[in-house]
């Protein structure tokens, strides 16, 4: 049995380091935020070369917090890729502004910046980029195509109209892209405020929820510090509305620990993903994952595409590829089967099938292998071999 993630094998690596972290929390009743969050916020913003780091409960209040914080609202347009986690959506929502959806790259699968500028109006407040499964989405591209539409760089991060003044800001969701790079640069900082996803699947995963918010920016920072706790900076003297988006103690002394093995774990997955593409590079029906260019890929996730013939349903070939995997002890995921733009929730916004058709033939044909940094040569042979067995049939 070959499991789509195993963490338990990651756990018992680690678990003598582990326990005396989460016994000092308890032994100090440091439940909430505390001295290991702390620590953990500044080691883990230094890793991403960004100033100001502030630990959450999870990655979706993340999203949730940088939009607030900018003061993104009612009647505000947020551009989002159409090929993502439904929670980077919620980021817009919750504000109470509108997701705009723009279809993928055909490579990359992140947000395809020349698709950018019919998605922008006079209501777009922000651009989210998402790197998605571990690969930074095309940033100079994004910047390129708003300085054809005319909008300025002013500071990293914010955009103005040349003629109109209006301000567009970029932000970034790393959900699944710790320690990933844009050319030669970390995530994280390559905006103006980004959020990250403890969730413990993520490639830095907590025993529980948690999630980070980061920015460059003195004053944000000081917003995201104040809103993540009921927004206020001195206890009961609320200056700006908040919530309750703090981070837990434990959680901050694991990811405080685990943050050490990061890199390793990297590295890991990135020999995972290179034993993969050579085993895999002959088999014509499947098309793998591209690091593009300008990316150092952190493969959260590694997503193949089964090809399908003209005539046939499109999904077909992969459901039974997926389903023979199964049957031969192979876990594996669909990220996502359902384009956001097609999701039941968003259907008052009027999108239809057929509007963005690279996020729609990608939802059909992809599907993710197994990826840990634990996984065997063994195990990824196996898959490999069953892969490879299935198109003789
Ligand atoms: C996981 C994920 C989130 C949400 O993170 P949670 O910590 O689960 O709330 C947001 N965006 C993307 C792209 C994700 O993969």
């Amino acid at each position: 049995m070959i499991p789509f993630l195993d963490l338990k094998k990651q756990y018992n690596t680690i678990k003598d380091e582990i326990l005396p972290e989460i016994n000092d929390v308890l032994d100090n009743t440091a439940y909430v935020l505390g001295k290991k969050v702390q620590a953990f916020e500044e080691a883990f913003a230094k890793t991403h070369n960004v100033k100001y780091c502030y630990g959450v409960s999870s990655g979706t209040d993340g999203n949730h917090m940088v939009l607030w914080a900018l003061g993104i609202g009612h009647g505000d347009e947020v551009i989002i890729p159409a090929n993502t986690f439904i929670a980077t959506a919620w980021g817009a929502t919750l504000c109470g502004a509108t997701p705009v959806f723009v279809d993928c790259h055909a490579e990359s699968y992140n947000i395809d910046p020349k698709k950018i500028a019919e998605a922008i109006t006079p209501k777009t407040k922000a651009i989210v980029a998402v790197h998605l499964y571990g690969q930074a989405a095309d940033i100079d591209g994004i910047i390129e195509q708003l300085r054809i539409e005319n909008f300025e760089l002013r500071e990293k991060g914010i955009f103005i109209h040349k003629t109109s003044g209006q301000k567009i800001f970029l932000v970034e969701d790393c959900a699944q892209a710790h320690i990933a790079q844009y050319k030669n640069k970390p995530v994280g900082g390559l905006g103006i405020a980004s959020s990250f996803s403890f969730y413990p699947g993520k490639n830095l995963g907590a025993y529980g929820e948690g999630g980070a918010v980061m920015t460059n920016d003195e004053a944000l920072g000081k917003k995201f510090k104040m809103i993540r706790d009921h927004g206020a900076e001195q206890k009961y003297v609320h200056q700006i509305y908040g919530h309750n988006y703090r981070m837990e103690g434990i959680q901050g002394a694991v990811l405080g620990v685990k943050l050490k093995h990061l890199k390793d774990w990297t590295n890991g997955r990135r020999k995972v993903a290179a034993k993969y593409n050579e085993l895999l590079k002959d088999v014509v029906e499947i098309k793998l994952p591209k690091e593009m260019e300008y990316a150092r890929h952190v493969h959260h996730l590694f997503v193949i595409r089964v090809r399908s013939q003209k005539s046939e349903v499109r999904s077909k070939k992969r459901d039974e590829l997926q389903k023979f995997l199964a049957e031969n002890g192979i876990a594996t995921g669909l990220h996502y089967p359902i384009p956001l733009h097609l999701q039941p929730c968003f259907e008052h916004l009027g999108y239809k099938k057929g509007d963005f058709p690279v996020s729609e033939e990608l939802a059909e044909q992809e599907l993710s292998l197994p990826m840990f940094a634990e996984l065997t040569n063994e195990q990824i042979e196996y898959v490999c071999e069953k892969i490879k067995e299935f198109f003789r049939k």
